[in-house]
């Protein structure tokens, strides 16, 4: 078995999944990640340049035969398994009104951002038992807060939410399983290399945050490794949001 320990980080070839990954390998961590995207997933290993320390696997979070076969190849490589950030999600809130918003763009949103979780945690639970492990799910302030057009997003993050507080009665006291909200996080250059480009950031999207900017995926990857490390050990079932502070902002009309 190996001596360092070993995360798992679904979505994790670009954006903040890419950023946790990375944080995890400076720690000094042994990261695997599972992507849909293989050609986002191959750059990761050449850009990220950890060596052994990182692996890539090329799967799909909806699939259940695929998922099992992540773990199992994850563990097979490395021994043992300590840690789960479920990150692999559709982004995207917006999918139009809800009037005319089909089931199958409701089900690929909810079957991604919330089953895929369950599927990932169903598969690896036993692994986790073995070595008191950690789950991070990554939610979002859309399960808190809404702006139109976006229930299946809101939903998704929401269940996501309730699954953390479920799995952490479930799955303790070996497993602790927390959950991540993050705000408004510029993803623009942790893309593959074909959709990469500069940040597209007014001014005054900076200033709106209390924290006086934007978030990056380092804001996010630094709680996520702080929740999988044994100095988090007395949390579990909680969501941290992570926004800059804009969840807390009253906002009134201009005059
Ligand atoms: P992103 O699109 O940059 O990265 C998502 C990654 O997930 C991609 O590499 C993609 O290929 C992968 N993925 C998508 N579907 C998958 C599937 N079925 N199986 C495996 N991998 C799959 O998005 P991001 O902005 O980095 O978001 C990451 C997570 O953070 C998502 O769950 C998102 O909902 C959440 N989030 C993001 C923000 C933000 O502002 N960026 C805010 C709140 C929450």
């Amino acid at each position: 078995m190996s001596s360092r320990r070993v995360v798992y980080v679904t979505g994790g070839a670009q954006g903040i999944g890419k950023g946790i990954a990375a944080h995890l390998l400076g720690e000094g961590y042994a990261v695997v990640i599972s992507d849909i995207d293989a050609e986002a997933g191959q750059e990761c290993l050449e850009e990220l340049g950890a060596g052994d320390a990182l692996r890539f696997l090329h799967s799909d979070v909806r699939d259940e035969s695929a998922v099992a076969g992540s773990i199992a190849a994850t563990v097979e490589a490395f021994g043992r398994l300590d840690g789960v950030v479920n990150n692999a999600g559709i982004a995207d809130p917006f999918l139009g009104p809800v009037e005319s918003l089909s089931l199958a763009d409701w089900q690929r949103v909810i079957t991604t951002n919330l089953t895929g979780a369950f599927l990932t945690v169903k598969h690896a639970a036993p692994h986790l038992r073995r070595t008191r492990g950690a789950i991070v799910n990554i939610a979002s302030t859309r399960a808190l807060q809404s702006e139109p057009d976006t229930e299946a997003y809101a939903a998704s993050k929401g269940g996501l939410v309730a699954l953390t507080h479920a799995l952490a009665m479930s799955l303790g006291p070996e497993i602790r399983v927390n959950a991540v909200s993050p705000g408004w996080i510029d993803v623009s250059g942790w893309c593959k290399r074909a959709l990469r480009r500069p940040a597209d950031l007014r001014e005054m999207d900076h200033a709106q945050h209390p924290a006086g900017r934007v978030g990056e995926p380092a804001d996010i990857a630094a709680l996520v490794a702080f929740l999988l490390s044994p100095d988090a050990g007395f949390i579990t079932g909680q969501n941290f949001v992570v926004d800059g502070g804009m969840t807390r902002k009253m906002i009134y009309a201009p005059d």
